[in-house]
């Protein structure tokens, strides 16, 4: 490997920017380390996807700030590739640069509807619960009596517990206040969670699944003929345990019946495919499709239903957003690479790697791992000698950019946390707020 400093340029601090930029720094002593973010506040979908009331999740941030805040680490917050630096331009500067933009837009569902009022994305409107600034100013539709939520993941689970919490069970959590003050004017009465296969083919985790039986407010209500009476044997054994714990809490809330008197009911829909949203400028209701799943397919009867649905969160699945000349694969909505690799110099991790799966942990293994294959490809090849920061630098003071740096975003995370009164923070949901915080 080459004497001079290797410069090292990672595109977004969401965990897998994090996991990468620990593993290089650890293993390339004297490199220095970039990592940009098109936000202001660094963890990416930790902040701005976990929900709000998982905080035992976020944990894991404290040791991603000790990566930012080390030496030969620096945070640049609010600058985006694509709008404030080129991807040519970071090419330039850095001998090793690696993509860990994750997957932020939303997967469409390609059903007539979907562009009516009141239809949105679930990371439309997880975003804007969770105060990234661009989802602050969706302000959904909260004000019908049915709101149905389509998609049979832990997505689709965080959004319909969260709106049926009361304000008590939401106290402990940092949901923005902006949100919060939504839904406790809300006065829905019914949430549809629709799947399109059946239980078995559900990805939801036992615990969040659990979850909905401990909520005062809440009916948890279940058909037991939607539910298998035995596993089928083609299921391997790890989807025989996931599939079995799951089925045995759907159990629990098949048995306990309406449990009328409460003001909000939770309905688990499955096989029901969706054809339309209709409504006229307007969503009001959703044409379902009843399905079989075959081979673990949803197979259209053609039979179809409608339930009332006021507002549609559509929650299935992202695509990576690529920014001008990096290698994009369209069909799969991911950065294209074979096993991390872009083009020579150039890697990508996380979500933006290998599509929208997996919790927080399960990026670490898939950083760690492109971070071995960087250091093999170094140990091969003449690296180091590009200008690093130093271009950045010139080229960000040249078009005025307003970044934020460590220091920047610890104003920012102090400003929240003092405003929390009780809360773990109450988040700064606004650009400009976030701005004039990290500003001091
Ligand atoms: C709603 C939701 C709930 C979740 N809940 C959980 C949970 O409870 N537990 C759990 O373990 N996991 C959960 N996950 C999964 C977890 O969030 C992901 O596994 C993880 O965040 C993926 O990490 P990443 O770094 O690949 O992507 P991300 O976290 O998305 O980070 C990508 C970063 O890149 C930045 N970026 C994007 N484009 C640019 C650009 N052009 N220029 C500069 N920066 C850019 C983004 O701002 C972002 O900060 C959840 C995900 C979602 C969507």
């Amino acid at each position: 490997m080459s004497r001079n400093t290797l410069h090292i340029g990672i595109v977004g601090a969401g965990p897998s920017g994090c996991y990468v930029a620990d593993a290089l720094g650890r293993k390339l002593s004297g490199a220095r380390i970039d990592i940009f973010d098109r936000l202001p506040t660094p963890f990416g979908l930790l902040r701005g996807g976990v929900a709000p009331d998982h905080q035992g999740t976020k944990n894991i941030a404290r040791q991603f700030e000790r990566t930012l805040g080390k030496d030969d680490v620096r945070f640049l917050g609010n600058v985006a590739i694509g709008r404030d630096i080129s991807y040519e331009e970071l090419k330039a500067a850095y001998d090793v640069l690696v993509i860990t933009i994750g997957a932020l837009e939303d997967r469409r569902l390609g059903i007539p509807g979907e562009d009516l009022d009141g239809v949105y994305g679930s990371g439309q409107f997880v975003a804007w619960y969770n105060g990234i600034p661009d989802g602050r100013a969706l302000e959904p539709r909260l004000d019908g009596k049915s709101v149905a939520i389509i998609g049979n993941g832990n997505v689709a689970l965080d959004v319909a517990r969260l709106l049926g919490k009361t304000r008590d069970e939401l106290a402990s959590s940092d949901l923005c206040a902006h949100a919060r003050a939504a839904f406790e004017s809300a006065q829905i009465e019914d949430i549809w969670l629709i799947g399109r296969r059946g239980p078995l083919e559900a990805s939801f985790t036992t615990a969040e699944l659990a979850e909905f039986g401990e909520l005062s407010r809440v009916a948890t209500l279940v058909d037991p003929a939607q539910l298998p009476q035995a596993l089928p044997d083609e299921l391997n054994e790890e989807q025989k345990k996931l599939a079995g714990k799951n089925l045995e809490v759907l159990r629990g809330y098949a048995a306990r019946g309406e449990q009328l008197g409460r003001p909000l009911r939770i309905h688990f829909v499955f096989r029901a495919a969706p054809v339309a949203i209709l409504g006229e400028g307007r969503a009001r209701e959703l044409l379902l499709d009843k399905t079989r799943v075959e081979n673990g397919r949803a197979i259209p009867s053609g039979e179809t239903f409608t339930i009332p649905a006021d507002t549609v969160i559509s929650a299935v699945g992202y695509r990576s957003t690529p920014f001008p000349g990096l290698p994009f694969d369209e069909a799969r909505g991911i950065v294209a690479n074979e096993h991390g690799r872009v083009e020579p110099g150039v890697y990508a991790a996380g979500w933006c790697k290998r599509g929208p799966q997996g919790v927080v942990p399960a990026n670490r293994a898939d950083s760690l791992a492109v971070a071995e294959l960087i250091l093999a490809d170094l140990a091969d090849h003449e690296a180091g000698g590009k200008p690093g920061g130093a271009l950045i630098d010139a080229l960000l003071a040249e078009r005025g950019a307003q970044l934020v740096d460590f220091a920047g975003w610890q104003k920012i995370n102090a400003v929240e946390v003092a405003a929390g009164q009780g809360r773990p923070r109450e988040k700064l949901a606004r650009l400009e707020d976030l701005l004039a915080a990290a500003a001091g």
